[in-house]
């Protein structure tokens, strides 16, 4: 008899599967019911008590998606599209998780999915050529194949705050909001971090606060959102032509259809670019994208980028009164766009009311957190409540933080050690049958993600069926194959302004991770073509065997 307890919420029974999925957020649904559809056993393993990854966990105040909703939604099936309705250009995270239920009701998900099961360790057996996969329920399943749908951004990093345990108050990750939500009414609280996640929650902790102090490392640029219910009709309109306007998003640089730019930034007049930055800032209608596409070398000449940088340091000059606050939230140390841009609705002028205090973590930094609250090198800030928004161990922390071993024994975290290495972010030299979505090295959090997942569980999930359906035992990419795509990625990144940020694309925020810029800038487009024609040469540069 198995010494593995019989699965209580229907999932494929016995401890033997064609395929284990690790995750279950937009890739792992999408991978589940793909690879059904080829026939395939198959299941997947969940550390939430639900589906929806991103989605179910980041529940804090303000949490929204800032690609437009019409976009940022599953193109695979045609009733689906058409179907949902969603409500206004960007979905907020409790409409975002509705629709992931709907996907999961719609096409019966949960009965292949372990929820609250993490899994700890992949390990490949040479002999067997599987997969023995353990979970830290002490299971043990094995597989052909171990599709990672872990998420680029699900390890929350924990906190490296001295005398955090010593608080007298409650503290929260933003990652790891608690369900019921938190009321800060006529609270002194204290957010810590000034990425995309307190940007668009320190607005509301502010309407709820009886006082409010943000503490700054590293300021952010944001562009407004112009967060709108849809006009009527609007939807209507935008389905009727739903499959033009996905090609274009799937041939496009960054998974949002974009007219392309025609020239240089200092190939117009300063009255022409300021109009144009104008509007990118102005329009109800703009997206993420818009300052930035708005001439060809916004990434790659200093002296281009200066200009948007610096439109956007004169917008936050204007918005709030305070001309040392205004300071200190100017970022002047990164180009603009080599860290993500956020998309704030009130973030800068949030800091016009009264209750509302910025630390400038740079000139005063943060020594500890005491039991009253936070202590700085100039003095003690009193709190009743901490909001960490510390961010995340982006794109490889899901991978890591398993125990991953290929052929012969070989750690994943041997073969990363000066940072990642991939064949087109999908698959690793020596760990063979195994498949990343949205890896390192592929276009993932420089796209509209939900492009790049249905991209890749596409092609992944191909792949696996061709491997079956001609009886090969495996296939990884050849050691030649991945050192190209690393050289490439390197040089597509090298040639823009990316790597000199610090920047959680480099791994700079987390202490000890190599400093490597991680995603493909290559373009969702271009990247899409080489992915097809590696596959359309019989998976060119993977080994088969
Ligand atoms: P996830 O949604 O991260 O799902 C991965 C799942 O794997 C998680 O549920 C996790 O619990 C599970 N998991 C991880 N490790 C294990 C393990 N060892 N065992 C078992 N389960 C495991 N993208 C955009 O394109 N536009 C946006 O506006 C946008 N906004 C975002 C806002 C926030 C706050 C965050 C955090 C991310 C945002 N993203 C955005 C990126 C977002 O992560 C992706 O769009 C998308 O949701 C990723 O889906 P996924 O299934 O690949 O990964």
């Amino acid at each position: 008899p198995s010494p593995v307890p019989a699965p209580t919420d229907g999932s494929a029974s016995g401890r033997s599967v064609d395929v284990v999925v690790i995750g279950a957020g937009f890739s792992g649904m999408y991978l589940l019911h793909r690879l059904r559809g080829h026939g395939l056993r198959v299941q997947v393993f969940e550390m939430a008590d639900d589906v929806g990854g991103t989605w179910h966990w980041n529940r804090y105040p303000g949490a929204r998606c800032d690609i437009r909703s019409m976009e940022y939604s599953y193109s695979f099936d045609p009733q689906l599209e058409q179907e949902w309705q969603w409500t206004e250009k960007y979905p907020t995270q409790p409409e975002i998780l509705r629709y992931a239920h709907h996907v999961a009701d719609r096409f019966d998900l949960r009965r292949d999915i372990r929820f609250r099961t993490r899994v700890e360790s992949t390990v490949w057996d040479d002999a067997a050529e599987r997969w023995t996969v353990r979970t830290d329920g002490g299971e043990e399943w094995t597989a052909q194949f171990v599709v990672h749908a872990s998420g680029c951004l699900s390890i929350y990093k924990k906190p490296e705050i001295p005398g955090l345990e010593s608080f007298r108050g409650a503290w929260y990750h933003t990652a790891r909001w608690p369900h019921e939500g938190v009321d800060f009414t006529g609270l002194r609280v204290g957010v810590i971090g000034t990425g995309s996640s307190a940007i668009q929650s320190i607005p509301l902790i502010a309407r709820q606060a009886g006082d409010l102090t943000v503490f700054q490392r590293t300021p952010n640029f944001a562009v407004p959102a112009h967060n709108h219910p849809f006009p009527p009709g609007y939807q209507e309109e935008m389905k009727a032509h739903y499959p033009e306007f996905r090609e274009d998003a799937r041939t496009s640089m960054l998974g949002i259809p974009h007219p392309p730019a025609e020239k240089g930034a200092l190939e117009d007049d300063a009255e022409s670019r300021r109009a144009r930055y104008e509007k990118a800032w102005n329009d109800r209608d703009n997206t993420l994208v818009d300052l930035m596409a708005a001439y060809t070398d916004m990434l790659t000449d200093q002296a281009a980028n200066d200009t948007a940088a610096e439109f956007v340091r004169e917008r936050i000059r204007e918005i709030v009164h305070d001309p040392g606050v205004a300071e200190t939230l100017c970022p002047k140390d990164y180009p603009i766009g080599s860290k993500r841009i956020c998309v704030a609705t009130d973030y800068y002028e949030t800091y016009n009311q009264p209750h509302v205090h910025l630390v400038d973590l740079r000139r005063t930094p943060l020594v500890e957190v005491t039991p009253a609250g936070v202590r700085t090198t100039e003095r003690e800030y009193e709190l009743d409540a901490l909001v960490l928004a510390t961010g995340f161990d982006a794109q490889t922390g899901a991978l890591t933080s398993i125990d991953i071993r290929g052929r012969g024994g070989q750690r994943l975290t041997d073969h990363w050690s000066a940072g990642p290495r991939s064949y087109l972010g999908i698959g690793i030299a020596g760990f063979p049958n195994t498949f990343v979505v949205t890896g390192p090295q592929s276009p993932s959090v420089l796209s509209n993600m939900m492009v790049s997942i249905e991209q890749h569980v596409e092609w992944i999930s191909d792949c696996i069926a061709f491997v079956r359906e001609r009886g090969i035992r495996t296939i990884e990419p050849t050691p030649e194959a991945e050192q190209a795509w690393v050289d490439h990625n390197a040089e597509v990144g090298n040639a823009t302004l990316f790597p000199t940020a610090n920047s959680w694309y480099m791994g700079s925020n987390v202490e000890g991770k190599p400093r490597v810029f991680m995603p493909y800038i290559g373009g969702v487009g271009p990247y899409r073509e080489r992915c097809q024609e590696v596959a359309a040469n019989g998976y060119e540069g993977f080994l088969i065997d």
